[in-house]
């Protein structure tokens, strides 16, 4: 199993703007398909974008509390503040490796979606994430293994196809030595545009949030509205 031991880490970025059962349901099955790999999921939210945000970002504070309001009653789950605690732009880059510097001896997993996997090469030194975790992609709408195995080729040239070891996965090791995990779990089409884009207008969002997302953005309603601008309705999800 190429080193890994048991109570590795695996970190879910996103913005969480709001959390929705997309990223529950990712979270909830990539903890069970990285057991025994890794000890659970730290949803971790982005506390200052590098990109900017196109439908206004919440206060930290309020999508940190909605993801740890999501969570209650869900083993191994958890919600990591850590970005929080750093001046400047979160760069993921920064992230995976103050947690190396955590907790050095533990394996690394750092989950993400297909599309910001493509991403990578603008992310801030995005190529070399490898070099400090295992990287797990989950694919989104169309993304296919054959996509992924064209942009981990393109993105590392000489990466090679190896024995996978979680359930119903594939894996591909880079020139440097870096892994990374292709997992095909069923996507849920629902994004977090979407929902503002429902909210804004006074839609139904039930089951598209866990009910204390709901509660929360209600009991904050002046702050949300503050904060969220109204978007392009969006085309999916
Ligand atoms: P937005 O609509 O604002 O772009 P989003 O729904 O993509 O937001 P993020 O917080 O940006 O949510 O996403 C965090 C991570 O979760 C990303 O890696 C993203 O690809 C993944 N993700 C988001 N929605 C889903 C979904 N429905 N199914 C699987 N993965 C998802």
């Amino acid at each position: 199993m190429d080193g890994i031991k048991a109570a590795g880490r695996a970190l879910f970025g996103g913005s969480f703007n709001p959390p929705h059962v997309g990223h529950l349901r990712l979270a909830i099955e990539m903890a069970e398909t990285l057991r025994p790999l890794a000890a659970g999921v730290e949803l971790t939210p982005c506390a200052t974008p590098p990109h900017k945000v196109a439908g206004g970002l919440l206060p930290f504070d309020l999508r940190a509390a909605m993801v740890e309001a999501c969570l209650d009653g869900l083993p191994g789950l958890s919600c990591n503040r850590m970005e929080a605690g750093r001046p400047g732009l979160s760069y993921t880059w920064d992230t995976l490796r103050a947690c190396r510097e955590e907790t050095p001896e533990r394996p690394l997993f750092f989950i993400l979606g297909s599309p910001d996997y493509a991403l990578l090469p603008h992310w801030h030194r995005g190529l070399e994430l490898p070099c400090l975790c295992q990287l797990v992609v989950v694919p989104r709408g169309e993304g296919s293994e054959k996509n992924f195995l064209a942009a981990t080729q393109s993105m590392w040239p000489g990466a090679q196809p190896c024995e996978p070891v979680l359930p119903g996965s594939r894996r591909m090791r880079l020139p440097g030595g870096g892994l990374v995990h292709f997992v095909p779990l069923p996507w849920i089409a629902v994004s977090a545009s979407r929902i503002r884009h429902r909210w804004l207008h006074g839609l139904n969002v039930d089951f598209l949030v866990p009910r204390p997302v709901l509660d929360l953005l209600d009991a904050h309603r002046e702050t949300v509205l503050a904060h969220w601008l109204p978007e392009p309705r969006p085309d999916e999800a």
